[in-house]
């Protein structure tokens, strides 16, 4: 049986080993990375020595109401009107399952849920297991390592009215190909013509572009449209919260007293699969969002790790260039996010994989983030190996 990459990885002995395959941050020296801002919020609650005791079933007051106002925007009509409910989940997996559950025994209208093709793999089973009915669209154009425009609407005009649709907010795993501004509002358009429901997953909120509430346009763009979204969000890269396991899940609903019902309710679903969520990541969250010092360092940091992606995406282009490879490579530079699509074939990945020790998905996907100023120029280098001829 072939080895697991991960296991392969570790045997591996070539010294100029890549883990391109791992879906969380490194710095520019291949390490993991704590957050300043982590590390000063985290001193700040242990000064206070706090309880231990158990959280409310939607968790801690503090980041719920934070965590809805970092997507939503601080001067969001349904943040003042109260017509939003927010739980605090498992990070962004846990958000989605708890919503799949949801909309599974509540959305009675379809069980149906379309998922891009591809999209984080995941998904499937997340709202498989939910009970949830699968479909699909089209998203991904492989000819031109972009987005199918085309493809995503006229898929879109051929869903049955109300059933569920998945977007990814930004940063879309795995292709890093997100739709522009003008795209999103004729989706937007097309969604609200089907009179489908919309879930958002928000796994890379100020991750994609380095900017908080560029990232989250397309959420709020869907929202002044009159949609009445259901939404996911994840800490765990923004943040660097990873293991931690800090989320939120927020429904939009049509007024305050609809809310006040589906609180309930999620509350009877939560209730028991985990009583209630951990505290330590979402206390953490909390003084950072909360704290007007933090905050601006996060940012800060946030920008930083966005850039530094960015900045291994152009590299990467410009040594592909200097190593006299010929492709098109734009698309590099043109995707968003930790991942890039590279296009690679599976036996271009697997030769990456045999001679040059760089370990990957099959599908071509690398993690920018394992990208570092040491090791981008090897990688262009075993790239252009496997795609010269
Ligand atoms: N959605 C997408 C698109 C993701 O890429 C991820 C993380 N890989 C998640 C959700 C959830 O991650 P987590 O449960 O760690 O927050």
């Amino acid at each position: 049986m072939p080895l697991l990459p991960c296991v392969a990885f570790k045997r591996d002995t070539n010294p100029k080993k890549m883990n391109l395959g791992v879906g969380a941050y490194r710095d520019d020296q291949g390490k993991p990375f704590v957050l300043d801002c982590v590390r000063k919020a985290e001193a700040l609650i242990s000064s206070k020595q706090l309880d231990k005791e158990y959280l409310a079933i939607g968790g801690l007051g503090d980041f719920t109401k934070s965590c809805a106002q970092l997507a939503l925007g601080a001067d969001s009509e349904v943040l003042k009107s109260g017509r939003n409910i927010t739980v605090q989940t498992i990070s962004g997996t846990g958000s989605l399952r708890i919503g799949a559950n949801f909309l599974s025994r509540f959305h009675s209208a379809s069980r149906d849920v379309y998922l891009p093709t591809p999209s984080w793999g995941n998904h499937t089973p997340i709202f498989r297991d939910a009970g949830m009915q699968l479909k699909a669209y089209r998203y991904y154009d492989p000819s031109t390592c972009g987005f199918d425009f085309k493809g995503t609407l006229d898929d879109i005009s051929k869903m049955p009215e109300r059933s569920v649709i998945l977007l990814h907010a930004c940063a879309h795993n795995p292709t890093g190909v997100d739709p522009k501004p003008e795209q999103w509002k004729e989706i937007a358009d097309l969604v609200k013509k089907r009179d489908l429901l919309v879930f958002f997953d928000m796994a890379y909120q100020g991750f994609a572009s380095g900017d908080i509430d560029r990232d989250a346009w397309a959420v709020r763009h869907f929202i002044e449209q009159g949609h009445n979204i259901v939404l996911s969000q994840s800490f765990a890269k923004n943040m660097g919260l990873y293991g931690e396991r800090v989320g939120g899940l927020t429904l939009v609903c049509k007024d305050a007293e609809e809310a006040k019902r589906v609180e309930s309710q999620l509350k009877i679903l939560i209730r028991p699969i985990y009583s209630n969520p951990p505290m330590n990541g979402a206390r953490i969250a909390a003084t950072i969002l909360n704290t007007t010092e933090l905050y601006n360092i996060w940012l800060e940091e946030v920008h930083c790790m966005a850039n530094r992606i960015i900045k291994m995406r152009e590299q990467l282009a410009a040594n592909l260039k200097s190593e006299g490879s010929t492709h098109n490579w734009e698309h590099v530079t043109d995707q968003i996010g930790m991942f890039c699509f590279t296009g690679l074939k599976p036996d271009q990945v697997e030769r990456l994989t045999k001679e040059f020790s760089v370990y990957m998905t099959k599908d071509g996907r690398i993690s920018m983030a394992g990208v570092t100023s040491g090791n981008v120029g090897y990688l262009a280098h075993g790239i252009h190996a496997v795609t010269n001829y």
